[in-house]
């Protein structure tokens, strides 16, 4: 038996959905926050298993999809450049620009490379010292640690050819930017489990408290996530709202300080772009300065032509609706039509977190069949 077998079992998916019809008494909608959870509920049929009364919603849960495209244009830039080596994350090389990604960068020579993890890029700065390596660092608080790790090793190592652009983001302000927003649908969250794991859950207590939501830290499984709604529509038919952990085997109230030192260290909060909202003060990271020689914006402004305007994808692309949770995929006129994995139109089709991969993915056919 799999470690995940039981919270995949069955029964208790069957007990827990019957136990959620049973408490139901008004209709509330749910958000998650985590690409993971979408694509679980997704496979898995969760939001099926539902009573009418309950609606799921999908919100900026993939770190990929939330990149704004001036950070692609300026990736392509860079990746351009003759004498420096691009390493990201391989989701990253099909989210499009505004005219090209990186993979099309690739084809036409330039040397973009895909790592695994930050150190790899650690690795290729000191195996090809007369080139200039840069990290597109993208992600959650989840991967922040690693990259953090990486840049406090390149310092300790002087490494002078080792870059970063930074595009982190920070879950908590992307909430209630979304709660103050006047469209906004959402009555309770399903924080993500991961983020938790590192950041801890009390930052959660202020957001319960000032917008009257209940917010659920909710693991990954299909019990997780089941528990995690149930927890959440108890909290709202009893007109409560305050933070409760479902996931409880891997977080706790104050998370791993010492990846939080870590992150702390080599980070400071910033006003950040997300790709659909906007900006959302202090909802990225950015170098502190101590490591400001590392920043690639810095480092490279007068080799590259930077925008910052805020162009859009597609026009077909509803992407902004879908990571607000305003629309479903499946409601995007050019879902599996003009936008498939295999030419997609915005992020959310390309990363594998994006809730558009995941409905093609697992109900691609049953969409087309409706
Ligand atoms: S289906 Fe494609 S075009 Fe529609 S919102 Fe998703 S990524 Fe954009």
């Amino acid at each position: 038996m799999k470690h995940v077998d039981e919270f995949r079992d069955p029964k208790a998916v069957q007990t827990l959905s019957m136990e959620i019809h049973q408490i139901a008494r008004h209709p509330w909608t749910i958000m998650e926050v985590c690409g993971g959870q979408t694509h679980s509920i997704v496979r898995y049929g969760l939001d099926r298993l539902l009573p009418p009364e309950i609606t799921l919603i999908h919100g900026p849960g993939c770190p990929v999809c939330v990149t704004p495209i001036e950070l692609i244009d300026t990736a392509c830039e860079l990746a351009k450049l003759p004498d420096v080596i691009f390493c990201s994350f391989g989701d990253m090389l099909r989210v499009p620009g505004t005219h090209e990604d990186l993979l099309k960068i690739k084809a036409k020579g330039g040397d973009v490379r895909i790592i695994y993890s930050p150190l790899d890029a650690i690795a290729i700065a000191k195996t090809n010292p007369s080139r200039q390596v840069v990290i597109f660092a993208v992600g959650f608080e989840t991967t922040a640690p690693a990259q953090a790790m990486a840049i406090l090793q390149a310092h300790r190592m002087n490494l002078e050819n080792f870059f970063v652009l930074v595009a982190h983001v920070l879950v908590p302000p992307a909430m209630e930017s979304l709660l103050s927003a006047p469209q906004n649908r959402v009555q309770g969250f399903l924080a993500a489990g991961h983020v938790c794991t590192i950041m801890g859950y009390d930052m959660y207590e202020p957001i319960c408290k000032t917008y009257q939501v209940p917010i659920v830290v909710t693991g990954f499984e299909p019990v997780d996530i089941l528990e995690g709604v149930k927890m959440v529509v108890h909290q709202l038919e009893e007109g409560r709202s305050v933070v409760e952990n479902q996931y409880s085997r891997s977080v706790h109230r104050a998370g791993n300080l010492e990846a939080q030192k870590i992150i702390d260290e080599v980070f400071e909060p910033s006003t950040r772009n997300w790709r659909g909202i906007g900006n959302i003060p202090n909802s990225g990271f950015q170098l502190r300065p101590t490591f400001g020689k590392f920043d690639a914006l810095q480092h490279f402004q007068h080799r590259i032509h930077l925008t910052d305007a805020a162009t859009s994808p597609a026009s077909e692309c509803q992407s902004g609706k879908i990571l607000q949770g305003l629309m479903k995929p499946s409601e995007c006129s050019a879902f599996g039509t003009q936008c498939t994995p295999d030419h997609p139109l915005g992020a959310p089709m390309v990363s594998s977190e994006g809730a558009c991969a995941a409905y093609f993915r697992y109900r691609h056919s049953s969409v087309v069949r409706q």
